[in-house]
């Protein structure tokens, strides 16, 4: 990637830019960095202590603060001394030799595009709901760390997600406020003559521009666009107001200004990524619009430029259930798209739809985001090792005939960026361990280091990790009650709410019903006994958001906070309303057990229980999403048999049941288990075992370095061979692929023969191809595997040239399996392709 040369010395609501070293704090204040990494913390802190406390985002201290204060500390020599350093830091951080210029140091991979519709970097920068933007951010940040070449494209919404109020009865209310553009960490992205980027794209009737900016993530950048520019008509300027807000035609007009837009963006900056990353459906689209821009400028057909863009695209799927998928109807895509179809991608409208459909014939059929993403990706994955099988079955449908363990669908199992989610008592044991540059580069077991911390140390640091959070939970908790307008007797409990020395458990996520969030409420009186005990007495901190149009998981808060009310428990047990970046910070490194009660198999990783590793927290789970893989018994506790029992009620009061077992029979007791040292080594022993092994594996850093390894860069190596000569091997791929289509249904099989003689089955088949090329094919004897494994699949070897016109293969194997095991079927196999994602066609013998 070209290094941009884009001039942002006009900031948008910056006052006072002619102060000398005002220049240093710009940069710092700029790059996001400091969301991850806090030695500037103090600095602003210095500036203004309030704003600091209430909004934690540097950039709107140094917009709001006086001349006066400025000039003040620029001109102190400690303050100076303390920028400086704090600049030098920077920018070691960022010209320090990565692991990926250690490690790759003459790859073909200049740059990969990564698209998201949301980025949780930060809570000053709301532009994101939950789940799927926290693996965004955090996999950006990993990459800045790594030095992997990432680009991150992203709208900028006005409005973002809402925020939540809770009422006195448990009423969920939804909130908007406006996310002023000035007071983000973003800037306007600027051509060098000074001229504010914008990007044009087609909806119907008239055209649309979108602002681009630009946000610092280290080293890496992540450039957005909004729709809110002075020139749209008023009704195509609040198309990037809110995230998952409006119905479906909302969505696709941002999906359009994500896809099409997002990838003309990276165009007028001159960015050639050799690899596009999809995180979600969502932003499938760009398929469209790279083929179309490979095509333009090759001259190829769109059929061709698909063949070779697709090989440099990744697809991850993030969805547990057809129904999450992103669809749209044939007549809003008609609509939007129609016309780009035709006079950009020369493209009948049905060959359009035939790419969101599975069955490309049903013109009622809608278009799925989701599909699109497939034929338009030369790979795709899931986000654990369980949703990647849960995503072969839904998926099995695009591949017919194909085994499901077929399916061309990996796993990348999520992680969570260790610097952003740690608190600064696990920083300093971590660096008293392993050292400050443990997150970097390889990392793999740290027992080692763990162990040379002594059972009084972890014992410590998680008692004063308990403090800082049950410091948090009341300054909360009065706050959230003054507001309320709760009776003075609750408010004035504000300061004893919640007590440093008793076990905490945490539970904070969607409020949706397969999360199950009311488990725990199944027998609500043997929940009271457990809290209440007067010996071991248990805390539990809540919070998380419904979505706003879901009155059942608006009930599930209710359903809490009435419980709470009933039962007069304001001292062991809280909901915290707007959970968020911040608030989700405090409780993962505060609370002692993380609990998760989702129904298997729909969590398709869950990210909020890695945040807790490194903070000496436990997880208590249900065997779903990353706990499924996650799980032994040193490490923590686990919920369910590893089955899958749908929403049947029996088996949710079966498990509601365990759950308290496990805390009344092993959480609550283990941690009381004190020696004389009031120290409990048994759970200090789980700390050691979790913090040490499964750190490491959740970590963004190792997920990063994976999709590195096993994705990017042979993506990178494909997509390069491919476009090579305007696309030549497209060219071939395609004409290929055309021929053996036409041909496929003509292929006849003779009847095996099969002799079984000195320990081997030796297998002989007659085909009769017509006409096609044996290069271009592959015949296989298949058998199923054995027990879970991988199938056995045999190539056959082409033997002699029947008198009839059949091409007889032959193929032997061992006779530990029995005949009856094996079928002979053809696949295609060809260079250039991944069989079945990029030709699904398959012949059986019958
Ligand atoms: C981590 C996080 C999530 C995702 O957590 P899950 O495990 O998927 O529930 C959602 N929201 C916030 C604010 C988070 O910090």
């Amino acid at each position: 990637m070209k290094e941009q040369k884009i001039d942002t010395s006009k900031f948008y609501g910056l006052m006072h830019t002619d102060i000398e070293g005002i220049d240093a704090l710009i940069e710092l204040a700029l790059n996001i960095r400091w969301s991850w990494n806090h030695a500037s913390d103090k600095l602003w802190e210095h500036l203004d202590p309030e704003l600091w406390e209430f909004t934690r985002n540097p950039w709107v201290i140094l917009q709001t603060v006086s001349r006066d204060r400025l000039e003040e500390h620029l001109t102190d020599p400690v303050f100076q001394e303390k920028l400086n350093d704090l600049l030098e830091a920077n920018e070691q951080a960022i010209s320090a030799p990565s692991w990926f210029q250690q490690n790759h140091p003459k790859t073909a991979l200049t740059t990969i595009a990564y698209f998201s519709m949301e980025y949780m970097l930060n809570e000053a920068l709301p532009i994101y709901a939950g789940g799927l933007g926290n693996v965004a951010g955090d996999q950006l940040k990993a990459a800045s760390d790594l030095g992997v070449p990432v680009v991150a494209v992203g709208l900028l919404y006005a409005k973002g997600y809402f925020r939540q109020e809770i009422g006195k009865y448990g009423t969920q209310n939804a909130l908007f406020p406006y996310n002023d553009p000035g007071q983000l960490p973003v800037t306007p992205l600027r051509l060098p003559n000074g001229e504010w980027l914008r990007i044009k794209v087609s909806l119907p009737g008239h055209p649309i521009w979108l602002r681009a900016w630009q946000v610092q993530v280290g080293r890496a950048r992540l450039y957005l666009l909004d729709s809110n520019d002075a020139a749209n008509l008023p009704i195509h300027r609040g198309i990037t107001d809110e995230l998952y807000g409006g119905g479906p035609e909302l969505r696709i007009k941002q999906e359009i200004i994500l896809g099409i837009g997002g990838y003309r963006l990276l165009k007028a900056l001159d960015i050639k990524p050799e690899v596009c990353h999809m995180n979600e459906g969502h932003a499938a689209f760009l398929v469209l619009e790279r083929a179309n821009d490979f095509m333009k400028a090759n001259g190829t057909s769109f059929e061709e430029a698909l063949a070779v863009t697709r090989t440099g695209n990744l697809f991850t799927t993030h969805t547990a259930v057809a129904a999450g998928f992103d669809h749209f109807s044939p007549s809003s895509m008609e609509y939007h798209l129609g016309a780009y179809a035709k006079k950009q991608l020369g493209l009948d409208f049905n060959d359009l739809m035939a790419l969101g459909r599975a069955d490309i014939n049903n013109r009622s059929e809608s278009f799925n985001m989701a599909y699109l993403a497939i034929r338009g990706s030369g790979a795709v994955n899931g986000v654990s090792r369980l949703h990647g099988e849960v995503s072969r079955n839904l998926f099995n449908n695009l591949f017919p005939r194909w085994p499901v363990e077929e399916v061309p669908v990996g796993h990348v199992t999520n992680g969570v960026h260790m610097p952003c989610w740690d608190s600064k008592y696990a920083d300093e044991i971590w660096t008293e361990s392993c050292g400050k540059d443990r997150w970097r580069g390889e990392l793999a077991d740290h027992t080692a280091h763990i162990s040379k911390l002594s059972d009084e140390k972890l014992w410590e640091f998680r008692t004063r990790s308990r403090n800082r959070l049950v410091d948090f939970i009341r300054a909360r908790f009065e706050r959230q009650a003054i507001v309320l307008g709760l009776p003075s007797e609750v408010v004035g409990i504000a300061n004893q709410v919640f007590d440093p020395d008793t076990l905490t458990l945490g539970f904070a996520r969607r409020f949706v019903p397969y999360k199950r969030p009311d488990l725990l409420l199944h027998d609500p009186e043997r929940l009271v006994r457990i809290l209440n005990n007067s010996e071991h007495p248990v805390q539990l901190v809540l919070a998380g958001k419904a979505p706003p149009f879901d009155e059942a998981g608006k009930g599930l808060i209710r359903k809490w906070v009435q419980f709470i009310q009933q039962h007069n428990l304001y001292k062991h047990v809280l909901f915290l309303s707007d959970y968020d970046m911040m608030l989700a910070e405090n409780l993962v490194q505060g609370v002692d057990v993380w609990l998760n009660t989702p129904r298997r198999p729909w969590e398709a990783s869950g990210t909020s229980g890695m945040k807790v590793l490194v903070n000496g927290g436990l997880n208590l789970s249900v065997l779903d999403g990353w706990w499924a893989e996650a799980y032994t018994p040193e490490v923590g506790w686990a919920l369910g048999d590893g089955q899958e029992h749908g929403d049947d009620p029996a088996w949710d009061a079966h498990e509601a049941a365990t759950l308290y077992e496990i805390l009344e029979q092993q959480v609550v007791p283990e941690f009381y288990a004190h020696n004389k040292k009031g120290v409990s080594e048994i759970w200090v022993e789980r700390m050691r075992k979790s913090m040490a092994t499964l750190t490491p594996r959740f970590s963004t850093n190792r997920t990063v370095r994976e999709y590195m390894e096993d994705f990017y860069l042979p993506a990178a190596i494909n997509y390069k061979k491919c476009a090579a000569r305007k696309g030549a091997k497209g060219k071939k791929i395609v004409s290929v692929g055309n021929e053996l289509k036409n041909k496929w249904n003509a292929i006849q099989f003779g009847s095996v023969e099969i002799e079984s003689a000195r320990q081997k089955h030796h297998f002989k088949v007659p085909i009769w191809l017509p006409e096609i090329n044996l290069k271009h094919i592959q015949v296989e004897l298949f058998a199923e595997g054995i027990n879970g494994g991988a199938p056995e699949k045999i190539k056959m070897k082409f033997d002699w040239m029947g008198e009839d016109g059949a091409h007889n293969f032959y193929a032997q194997v061992n006779t530990s399996r029995p005949i009856n095991h094996y079928t002979v079927r053809i696949v295609p196999s060809y260079e250039g392709i991944s069989v079945p994602l990029e030709n699904n066609l398959i012949q059986w013998q019958h």
